[in-house]
């Protein structure tokens, strides 16, 4: 079938010739057609003068050219381009309501087959499969925490594909915080009771809740409110949560008072990075998954190079995958690995300079550069100078006489005091740990 936008070209065409050129250059010619429905094609005009001057003076041109191309029975619909926002708006309201909402996939790589049990782990899993066996019965809730990249939303996952095979009949929710939160604000927004109650009904009529990085809803208080209704309304009437969170729950300090007594019923359980042997386990599992060939000193070394973040782990090993294919081999060689590895770590240093990293702070907390690097001593500007300082010295290799006079003229006490600064206050300050990692990444794709 022919698209939309040719048809009405075609219209157009027809139009041009029945119409004055100045009439067709100025109203007609920058027409867009929407939509077709019912036999109704919505076209958009570029103004409400526009519409207006159309409507008086053309309506019959283009019902005659419409008839040509569509059919007889079709009609159209001239509407604003405000009127096209709407329009726009509504259907993606619908489709959410009909659609994608209620159909909410789980990954299917995500399960508890997928899933490399070990030391680290195992606690974790043996929560989470309990849990997906016996939705609301075991351990409600159950609050799994623990850094990035640690397989948490994995977990979700597979407790979801599990009921949705084994209970098909619950009604399970899975959210991410910030879905939850901007889903709330808009029912806010919207002020009609009608959209408060679709809210409520979205989040309290469902079997299993699980809502993904809790942590995030720490600075929010409107929305913590109502999660804690949810969570409470859900919890009397034995309907299993689940939540996630990359520190425990003692830490983010709302959560904790206002749900401790609930806890008590539940189990919290943290997640760590697996060991060696199981690092590798994982890796060979994504191998085959993959159907990558990849020698075994080769998945040893990537095990032994990362050991902080699973995710990381397997880019790595699919950039070893990719780069050994550029050179055409099937499989690839431990030298390979190294050489991906180095030609990484190259480029970065290539483009790394104290610029770089300092730039990337800048976005990063919202400050001037000028004021980075100048004399202020407020608290919003000394704090990301330190990190910046603290960021330089940990990926460069510059000494601290140089980052000193890149810093306004420092002294070079004065580098070494804000350096040790932001390592202590990292032994304890996860939010500084996560902003660290954060910038890292921002200064690695920069
Ligand atoms: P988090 O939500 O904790 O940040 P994810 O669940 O997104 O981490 O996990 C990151 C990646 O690591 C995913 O691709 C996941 O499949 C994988 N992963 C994590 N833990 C394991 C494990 N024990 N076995 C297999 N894959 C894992
Ligand atoms: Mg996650």
């Amino acid at each position: 079938m022919e698209d939309l936008n040719s048809l009405w070209q075609k219209v157009l065409q027809k139009l041009e010739v029945s119409v004055s050129s100045v009439a067709f250059e100025l109203w007609l010619k920058p027409i867009e057609a929407l939509d077709l429905v019912d036999n109704t094609l919505i076209i958009v005009a570029q103004s409400a003068t526009a519409k207006n001057q159309i409507l008086k003076n053309h309506q019959r041109q283009i019902e005659d050219g419409i008839r040509i191309v569509f059919n007889d029975d079709t009609k159209f619909e001239l509407i604003t381009p405000e009127e096209k926002e709407l329009y726009i708006q509504e259907q993606e309201t619908t489709e959410e309501i009909n659609g994608d909402e209620e159909r909410f996939e789980f990954n299917s790589k995500y399960t508890f087959e997928n899933f490399v049990v070990g030391k680290s782990n195992q606690f974790v899993y043996a929560g989470a499969r309990a849990v997906a066996e016996n939705p609301g019965k075991k351990f409600n809730p159950l609050f799994i925490y623990g850094g990035v990249g640690l397989g948490k939303t994995h977990l979700l996952h597979a407790i979801g594909n599990y009921i949705m095979q084994f209970s098909p009949q619950l009604r399970i929710k899975y959210v991410t915080c910030e879905k939850f939160t901007n889903d709330y604000i808009e029912s806010m927004l919207s002020r009609d009771e009608e959209s408060k109650m679709e809210f409520r009904e979205k989040y309290r009529n469902v079997d299993v809740l699980m809502v993904d990085d809790i942590q995030f809803l720490s600075k929010k208080e409107g929305t913590q409110e109502e999660f804690f209704h949810t969570f409470n309304d859900l919890h009397q009437n034995n309907k299993q949560i689940i939540l996630t969170s990359d520190r425990p729950p003692k830490e983010i300090a709302t959560l904790a008072e206002r749900l401790a007594s609930r806890f008590s019923s539940g189990l919290i359980q943290d997640i760590q990075m697996p060991d060696f042997e199981t690092r590798i386990a994982i890796l060979r599992k994504k191998a085959q998954q993959e159907h990558f060939l990849i020698d075994d000193d080769v998945i040893e070394f990537i095990a032994d190079k990362i050991s902080t973040n699973i995710r990381e782990m397997e880019a790595l090993l699919s950039k070893v995958h990719f780069f050994a294919t550029l050179l055409g081999k099937k499989s690839a060689s431990l030298q390979d690995a190294k050489d991906a590895i180095a030609e990484n770590f190259e480029a970065q240093k290539e483009n790394l300079s104290m610029d770089t990293i300092t730039d990337a702070v800048c976005t990063y907390y919202d400050v001037l550069k000028q004021d980075l690097l100048g004399k202020k001593k407020s608290k919003d500007i000394v704090e990301p100078r330190m990190i910046a300082i603290y960021l330089i010295n940990e990926i460069m290799d510059v000494p601290l006489i140089s980052i000193g006079k890149f810093f306004g003229g420092r002294d070079h006490t004065t580098i070494i005091h804000a350096r040790d600064k932001v390592s202590d206050q990292l032994k304890h300050d996860i939010d500084l740990k996560n902003a660290i990692s954060e910038l890292k990444s921002l200064i690695n794709n920069a």
